[in-house]
């Protein structure tokens, strides 16, 4: 009897022992894992910064962010995932991404709040920027939908250099479809001396598209291209001052 309880209290300190050594093992993976995934920022960041270092400087240029809809008015919505949430977060991302480039960049909101398209006009005249970007989510009819990818909207013909070259700057990365550009009496877009562009970044009535654009990495993928976009505009229209050797 004594030797089977000898018997049971050493199996419970091996397993004891085991258990500690197992939950020292586990610890000790969980922090490798959270020092290779420090590592791994750390990386990602030094390379964003040295590819953006390598970007033409765009200080001195105005950008004004449109984050569509807002407030009382979600815009397209499907399973719950409304336009204006995603309108907000591209809206952000892209303001950060113009101004690692050195841009000063307003946003029209910067909270889930309703604005009037009068009231976005009269920014776009008070701020005058050097550009206006008015950012948007797609709906095609019917519930779900497999069309997917960027369409791209101007109004006036001094903006249709600026939709071209950013439209073709995204698609031609080959993140989405192309769904083309075009032009439209689109109210927000009505200012006589700003270029300004409306960009429909996908469809959230399919699928593919609602969970990219719930992706940050994919919205930085498409605010890149965008950026992108507008500086070869301003290089095309000599608005960009060389970089000194
Ligand atoms: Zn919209």
């Amino acid at each position: 009897m004594l030797s089977a309880l000898r018997s049971l209290l050493l199996l419970v300190a091996l397993a004891s022992s085991a258990f500690a050594e197992e939950a020292q093992t586990a610890i000790s993976t969980k922090q490798v894992e959270n020092l290779s995934h420090q590592v791994n920022s750390g990386i990602s960041a030094a390379i964003r910064f040295m590819r953006i270092s390598l970007k033409p400087r765009l200080d001195g240029k105005i950008v004004l962010i449109d984050a569509g809809h807002g407030g009382q008015d979600a815009g397209a919505c499907r399973l719950g995932i409304r336009e204006k949430d995603i309108t907000l977060r591209l809206a952000k991302q892209l303001k950060q991404v113009f101004e690692e480039r050195g841009a000063t960049v307003y946003l029209t909101r910067h909270t889930d709040k309703d604005l009037e398209l009068e009231q976005i006009c009269q920014i776009v005249d008070k701020i005058k920027p050097h550009v206006f970007l008015s950012l948007h989510v797609n709906s095609s009819p019917g519930q779900e939908t497999k069309v997917s990818g960027l369409q791209t909207f101007f109004r006036t013909d001094h903006s249709r250099m600026l939709a071209h070259t950013v439209h073709s700057s995204v698609v031609g990365r080959g993140i989405c479809e192309d769904r083309r550009v075009f032009s439209g009496h689109l109210w927000v877009l009505r200012s006589p001396t700003v270029p300004s562009l409306l960009i429909e970044s996908g469809y959230i009535n399919c699928r593919f598209d609602r969970k990219r654009l719930l992706d940050s990495r994919y919205r930085l993928k498409l605010c890149d291209g965008i950026a992108d976009g507008v500086t070869l505009y301003w290089q095309k229209k000599g608005f960009l001052r060389k970089k000194r050797p």
